[in-house]
């Protein structure tokens, strides 16, 4: 039974090129779990950076042709650019944040602070003077911007792998090439769509403290978070478009209907039998978050041919 709830799940890819397998996959799960649960459903084009031409059509194309619907309108970021800048005001004007001028290099070879977990930035620029300040703007580096922030971690609460406490360091909310970076882009927009449900890759979940503890510090309600495994190639790195044919464009073109890939991947959800041909419909019909496989999916694309 579905229930009238105002919250909303989202897709939000990044236009970078065609979805492939394990991105559809992903898709398909973010609108089982808000569908099922009576949500609005969003999407929203992630194309403040490496966009290729025409593949958000593209994609857009693909999610309705696997049987996928969405609330509109479709948002995209390069048309929100003001947003962003808002909530980069709001937050300097409360002394949260601070210029950096790290390169990544200097990030990485920085021995850590004294109480700074691997892999969080160590607070190098933190505390510079004006006159370091002015030294680096005179040797011509554009700076990012980064939160200040009060904590080290935060813990949020996801729907499949139950509370995950994770770092938060002062991360950069505005890119030296004055692109707004993603993880303040995704608190913003989420909150902007009535977002309070985030399905994603579990690739992600290690950024949901930051956006999560964020969100917090503007004054909005986390969402609640479901990362779903991805789908690994044979060496057990995450599927990529040079695995082979992977997406549904190069897999029509060798012979592999759309409606056979659906099948594939409810097989993969334990949706449906192997080779029963379904519709997104019925897999929503038989979604229960309970049985989904709490392992990755470990696809050859080669196998994919053959069915
Ligand atoms: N645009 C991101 C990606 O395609 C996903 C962001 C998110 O779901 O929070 O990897």
């Amino acid at each position: 039974m579905r229930v009238d709830y105002r919250g909303g799940g989202r897709y939000a890819p990044s236009p970078s090129g065609d979805l492939h397998i394990g991105n559809l996959r992903t898709a398909l799960l973010a609108w089982m779990f808000a569908r099922s649960t009576g949500r609005t459903f969003r999407i929203r084009m992630e194309d403040l950076d490496r966009v290729a031409a025409g593949s958000a059509e593209r994609q857009l194309a693909d999610l309705a042709g696997l049987g996928l619907d969405w609330d509109p309108p479709v948002m995209w970021q390069s048309r929100r650019l003001a947003n962003y800048d808002n909530a980069i005001s709001e937050l300097q004007g409360r002394g949260l944040t601070y210029t950096c001028y790290c390169t990544r290099r200097e990030i990485l070879e920085s021995p850590s602070a004294p109480h700074a977990p691997a892999g969080a930035y160590p607070g190098t620029c933190r505390h510079l003077t004006s006159a370091q300040e002015r030294a680096h703007l005179d040797a011509g580096r554009r700076p990012a911007i980064r939160l200040r922030s009060h904590v080290t971690e935060f813990t949020v609460s996801d729907a499949l792998r139950g509370p995950y406490t994770g770092i938060v360091d002062d991360f950069v909310l505005r890119r030296g090439d004055g692109i707004p970076a993603y993880n303040l882009a995704v608190v913003i927009d989420d909150n902007a769509q009535a977002v309070d449900q985030v399905v994603r890759g579990d690739d992600l979940l290690s950024s949901a403290p930051r956006q999560s503890y964020l969100a917090t510090t503007l004054g909005l309600t986390p969402p609640t978070y479901a990362h779903v495994p991805m789908v690994l190639n044979t060496e057990r790195k995450r599927l990529a478009k040079r695995d082979g044919a992977v997406t549904l464009g190069d897999l029509k073109a060798v012979g592999v209907g759309t409606p056979q890939v659906l099948s594939l991947i409810a097989n993969s959800l334990n949706l449906a039998d192997p080779g029963e041909v379904v519709t997104a419909e019925l897999m929503l019909a038989r979604f229960i978050p309970a049985t989904l496989p709490s392992e990755p999916w470990v696809l050859d694309p080669a196998d994919l041919l053959h069915h």
